[in-house]
């Protein structure tokens, strides 16, 4: 039997999980048994537990691969070299991003002949951690805690400095620097088994949404809906691809066609934090960057790099004081961009994380916060369209990283077969 990538049949699983939602949604929205013991019974649990099998990789594979990658880097001026471009690249396209949204939609106005704000569904937003202890609180008090509860920034900070230490330790250490090289190894094969339930997980996942999103919701929302779809593909396929190519010298086609099954990932999950491990796989082996830049920069730019929720706040800001009737100046459009940055930072990547966002800009610029209610009815599906740029926004700019620290293999990434996942039941 011929061995099929992975991919494709996720990808064919994506598309029939569509279809079978949106029947359902236009045909039997209204039968109580199939929302029950479909929609809500075997499409939520299978999904939900994929997901869970997705998270489950997350925190021990962060850990063994980045544990690789500080003792592979080996000096603690070149990690910080590193660490410093990945956060700078971060902030700036976070910042190019919104500022490209704030402008396309001041020029579009959405919401500007909105009939009426009654319809906002009621909204309470989650308090949001303030500035101050988001920097505090990288530094964990207590590691197994971070550990349990998957904070990845503190993951991080510890895991680096255990890793730097090792170094420091020489013989003491170096057969722990083995083990997690070997640990690390065997959790990519862990990645590659969950892999293999996918087009089953992606399925579900996309059959319980679309089941429960149905254009119904969009129609009234249209013009804000079409701003932010058109801001996302912008910076997406266009400003992305572009830095990939001026500081990267890659080609951005085959970087696109590459991370697909991240992409796949991402949209179906919502979760850059979820899709970590997928990412991490593609950037290493199907892109060919060392372990060494991206063990580290993509669990960072999951938790701190958000180009997607940035141009969905700029949007939603300018779409909410139009509904409003709010005026705007320069001195809150400004004020946007910088809440817009720094709340991305405090937030991991997790779905709808981005409207717990909104609601810091909008107190910050004196916006109406139930005005999110109006948009939330909508959020799902952008939220998967916009998690999908966070994550080509964190492998761009480990691209960019890579190739500055000459850390990209050209070879790995010129190969279309490279790291292609197959059917662990035909084994090469
Ligand atoms: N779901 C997004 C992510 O995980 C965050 C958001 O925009 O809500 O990247």
């Amino acid at each position: 039997m011929k061995k099929t990538a992975i991919t494709t049949k996720i990808l064919i699983a994506m598309g029939l999980g569509l279809i079978c939602g949106s029947l359902i949604n236009t045909f039997a929205a209204e039968i109580d048994f199939i929302q029950t013991y479909f929609v809500n019974g075997l499409f939520h649990i299978i999904g939900a537990a994929f997901v869970n099998a997705l998270k489950m990789l997350v925190v021990p594979l962060v850990t063994f691969s980045l544990i690789c990658g500080v003792c592979g880097i080996g000096d603690i001026k070149i990690l910080g070299r590193v660490g410093f471009k990945a956060f700078g690249l971060y902030l700036f396209t976070t910042a190019l991003a919104i500022s490209v949204a704030l402008t396309i939609a001041i020029i579009i106005a959405p919401g500007a002949d909105f009939e009426s704000a009654a319809t906002a569904i009621e909204f309470t937003p989650k308090a949001a951690p303030p500035l101050t202890d988001v920097f505090i609180n990288i530094i964990p008090s207590n590691p197994i805690n971070a550990f349990a509860e998957g904070n990845m920034l503190q993951i991080i900070f510890f895991v680096i400095v255990f890793a730097i230490a090792l170094l420091i330790s020489g013989e003491i250490g170096k057969p722990i620097i083995d083990l997690a090289t070997r640990l690390n190894e065997v959790m990519m094969h862990v990645v590659t088994i969950v892999m293999n339930f996918a087009p089953i997980g992606v399925f579900f996942l996309m059959a319980k949404t679309f089941a429960e999103q149905g254009l119904g919701l969009i129609l009234p929302m249209i013009s804000y809906f079409a701003v932010v779809v058109i801001c996302l593909l912008l910076h997406g396929l266009g400003t992305l691809s572009l830095l990939l190519k001026i500081f990267a010298r890659l080609s951005p086609i085959i970087f696109l066609g590459k991370m697909r099954s991240a992409h796949i990932f991402a949209f179906s999950t919502a979760s850059s934090n979820a899709t970590i491990p997928v990412t991490l796989q593609v950037v290493e082996q199907r892109l060919g960057v060392n372990n060494s830049t991206a063990a580290f920069t993509i669990p960072l730019g999951a938790t701190i790099n958000m180009d997607g929720t940035a141009i969905m706040q700029g949007v939603a800001t300018i779409f909410i004081a139009n509904v409003y009737g709010i005026d705007l100046g320069l001195v809150e459009y400004i004020t946007v961009i910088g809440m817009a940055i720094l709340a991305s930072i405090g937030t991991a990547g997790v779905p709808g994380v981005g409207l717990i966002m909104l609601a810091m800009v909008f107190n910050q610029v004196g916006l109406p916060v139930e005005g999110i209610g109006l948009i939330l009815g909508v959020d799902r599906l952008l939220d998967m369209i916009r998690t999908t740029v966070n994550i080509t926004g964190d492998a761009v700019v480990t691209c960019i990283v890579a190739r500055g620290e000459n850390t990209l293999d050209d070879a790995i990434f010129a190969d279309p077969n490279a790291g292609v996942i197959t059917d662990i039941t035909h084994p090469e």
